[in-house]
């Protein structure tokens, strides 16, 4: 599992990876890149479109199969923003995500009438999918302000219905519990903006309430449910499986209901589960989050800047596994932000892309985090959890500590370590898996993964 032979050695030093795993740069040069959405069932046309990202100033890219990027829709908002971080910089153009059915966008956003901001939710068309043909407002006239809590995550949910997170607006937390008030709440509606006969309340989108800035929103499969993340105030960044008619806490709590929180606030943005094999059966169903934290601060910081991994329990009552995934160890500023797994990885913004966060340059970045083992190909022996559970490595003389700390093994089939193991013998010879396959070497461990 050698990483630094395979990565950009100066990506590396200014982000640190989990073993087992690299970082490539697949786009730069985007203009404060918050959230990206992929097509759900792309083409294999290299000029069809794969993913969306949408920039916080009122622009949204296309980037298609060969990694072209393109101007789908600009200048989307109505009004200058400025580049005040933290502060009124740091609201604009948001969520995004791809209707399954047709290719459209709902982007969500905030705008200015009359002196006043709004939270708005638009549906975009295009015809080739790299530009935007039209544009429809699906909800506005929520009252916002210029700053974060604003209109946040929207997804399509496996029910086909439309759902929308939007922030308590930070001025008047006490709207997160009022049931005549849209704000601090999760929405549910059909596509066209209706309201759902099977929602909570027939008579409300109100899905869920009781939120502050629920940044982030996915679905998982295995249970068919929606997750959100909801920044707290200095304290108490939430992740939370959302369920109707459920009241969350705000401003009361930030805990009732949760899964999970910090104690120091991290900025917690996007999340996605682990869910279609894109890296090793070992992190099936893991959850991962983005830790925003002070972007505008320069270097590591003390918080967030990075993105953590979590196993939530099989009865979803918490979270019983955490760990830092990746994390900025540069000098500049850079933060994840927008996360989402797609074709080979995990993909992640970047959204100052270590400028110095205070001027306004468009210098973000598109990472993608992929495995080492997914990544050497023409593998022989696959790496299953039934060969894991055969392997001999780890009664091994040559296994060394760095190597069982980090519970490596299945060398034939994941490749070499980068723990400098010492050969001191090798129970590959006495392996069922290498009976198996019909492997005929030693020492997968030092030398490399078993090939075709
Ligand atoms: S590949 Fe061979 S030498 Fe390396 S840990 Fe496994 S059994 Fe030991
Ligand atoms: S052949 Fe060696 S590396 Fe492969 S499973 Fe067996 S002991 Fe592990």
């Amino acid at each position: 599992m050698v990483i630094g032979d395979l990565m950009d050695e100066d990506i590396k030093k200014r982000w640190w990876i989990f073993p087992g795993f690299k970082i490539e740069t697949m786009v730069t040069g985007l203009d404060l890149p918050v959230n990206i959405a992929f097509v759900p069932k792309p083409t294999d046309n290299p000029d069809a479109p794969l993913l969306y990202v949408t920039e916080l100033y009122g622009n949204i890219k296309a980037i298609t199969n060969d990694w072209n990027v393109h101007t789908y829709a600009e200048n989307l908002l109505n009004y200058e923003p400025n580049y005040e971080f933290p502060g009124t910089g740091e609201s604009g153009v948001t969520g995004i995500c791809v209707e399954p059915g047709t290719g459209d966008l709902f982007v969500s956003m905030i705008y200015e009438d009359e002196g006043n901001i709004k939270n708005k939710l638009v549906r975009t068309k295009s015809k080739n999918g790299l530009k935007m043909d039209s544009i429809e407002t699906i909800i506005e006239d929520i009252p916002s302000i210029k700053a974060a809590h604003q209109i946040q995550a929207v997804s399509v949910g496996f029910d086909g219905k439309l759902y929308v997170n939007l922030g308590e607006g930070m001025i008047n937390p006490e709207v997160a519990q009022d049931d005549t008030e849209l704000r601090g709440k999760v929405l549910r509606m059909d596509l066209d903006g209706n309201i759902p006969e099977d929602n909570p309340d027939p008579k409300s989108p109100i899905y869920a309430k009781g939120f502050r800035n629920p940044f982030g929103a996915v679905w998982r499969e295995s249970d068919k449910s929606l997750y959100i993340s909801d920044n707290g105030p200095a304290y108490d960044d939430r992740v939370a499986k959302v369920e109707p008619g459920k009241n969350y806490g705000w401003p009361e709590s930030m805990r009732k209901n949760s899964l999970f929180w910090t104690h120091l606030s991290q900025g917690i943005t996007a999340l996605d589960f682990m869910q279609n094999e894109e890296f090793p059966f070992e992190y099936d169903n893991e959850l991962f989050v983005a830790f925003f934290g002070g972007a505008y601060v320069k270097g590591p910081g003390v918080k967030g800047k990075m993105i953590v991994k979590m196993k939530v329990n099989k009865d979803t009552s918490g979270v019983n596994s955490f760990d830092v995934f990746v994390r900025y160890t540069g000098e500049n500023a850079a933060s994840p932000c927008g996360i989402a797994f797609g074709p080979g990885g995990l993909y992640f913004t970047d959204l100052h892309g270590e400028g110095n966060g205070q001027t306004h340059t468009p210098s973000g970045n598109l990472f993608k985090v992929s495995s080492i083992i997914k990544a050497e190909g023409e593998i022989l022996v696959p790496y299953t959890k039934e060969n894991t559970d055969r392997c001999l490595c780890p009664g091994c003389p040559t296994r060394n500590e760095c190597m069982g700390n980090r519970n490596e093994r299945l060398f034939c089939a994941g490749g070499k370590t980068d723990c400098d193991p010492e050969k001191k013998g090798c129970l590959c010879g006495e392996c069922p898996v290498q009976g198996e396959y019909g492997l005929v070497d030693f020492y997968y461990c030092a030398e490399g993964a078993a090939k075709k």
